[in-house]
């Protein structure tokens, strides 16, 4: 059952109990999904190129803040956009990222909710690291242009999906940008969901989840074998991924992992200043591919 009462509740709240418009809304979600071939998302084969998006761009589910929800992890500061890009692309991307969504909205919450009965779990908390973030690299116009259609998205299609954001690690240049780049594409309804810090195990994070279940990075116990980004830990997943998609070679053994930490650390933090050389979406076909990713699926009177 897919249109539940929680869907129906959550694209309500989102257009503030407009009924006429929750419907539109609705109506525009159902044709999204059906031409987005949603359903088959999840069987979908990215033909390796997974990995890739894993490796340059760190994201993953860890584990359940108190209340159940499913803890997002993204490690902005080590998002690789060229690297990235030479790998696979932005159509890619996106359904890569509708497939974890749709995967969480499926499978995460019933197995949460099981999880913490009789908590109603419809949500996700979401950790956005920065470490690592150049003011190059957060500045960077096509990362940027993916962040805001990325948003734009998930404000449209998963409304209401997101409970709180923790951005931890913050450089000192971040928050003016924040300010004036990013705060304005947000509805204050988003915004007010935002906490941001320079800490990286901030007392609002500590606070809201379990020792054992937050990463020792964030002030918690759990040191998963293939950094808690990559392990997809929790009452989802019977199996833990012991896979580290930025060292898979290093990464068979919980010994050899213990062994690499330093050469984990020097790749995270490489220099990246190859980046300049090599802009792949100054070609006018990339941007317009990029765009075209998210504005072809949309009804005509939308774009
Ligand atoms: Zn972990």
């Amino acid at each position: 059952m897919l249109f539940t009462r929680g869907v129906f509740a959550r694209i309500l709240v989102a257009n503030d109990f407009n009924q006429k418009k929750a419907f539109e809304r609705l109506v525009d979600y159902c044709k999204w999904r059906h031409r987005m071939q949603v359903d088959l998302l999840l069987e979908h084969d990215f033909m390796g190129k997974e990995d890739a998006i894993r490796e340059f761009m760190p994201t993953g589910f860890h584990e359940t803040d108190k209340q159940g929800r499913p803890i997002l992890i993204v490690n902005a500061g080590q998002i690789k956009i060229t690297e990235l890009l030479q790998c696979t692309n932005p159509e890619s991307i996106t359904k890569w990222i509708i497939k974890e969504l749709e995967h969480t909205w499926r499978e995460k919450f019933d197995r949460c909710e099981q999880a913490y009965k009789p908590q109603k779990v419809d949500q996700i908390r979401m950790i956005i690291d920065l470490k690592g973030a150049t003011l190059k690299q957060i500045t960077n116009k096509h990362l940027n242009l993916l962040w805001k259609e990325i948003s734009k998205e998930l404000n449209k299609r998963f409304p209401e999906f997101v409970h709180s954001i923790v951005i931890v690690n913050a450089p000192m240049f971040f928050e003016s940008f924040f300010l004036s780049e990013l705060k304005p594409q947000m509805s204050e309804r988003t915004f007010a969901k935002i906490q941001m810090t320079g800490q990286s195990s901030p007392a609002c994070l500590v606070e809201a989840v379990d020792p054992e279940k937050l990463p020792a990075v964030y002030g918690g116990l759990c040191k998963c074998v293939a950094q808690c980004v990559y392990s997809d830990k929790g009452p989802w997943s019977a199996v833990l991924n012991v896979v580290d998609f930025q060292n898979k070679q290093l990464t068979t053994t919980e010994v050899e992992f213990q062994e690499n930490i330093a050469a984990r650390e020097e790749f995270k933090f490489r220099d990246d200043s190859d980046d300049e050389k090599v802009d792949l979406l100054d070609q006018v076909s990339d941007l317009d591919k990029l765009k075209a990713a998210f504005s072809k699926h949309l009804p005509p009177e939308s774009q």
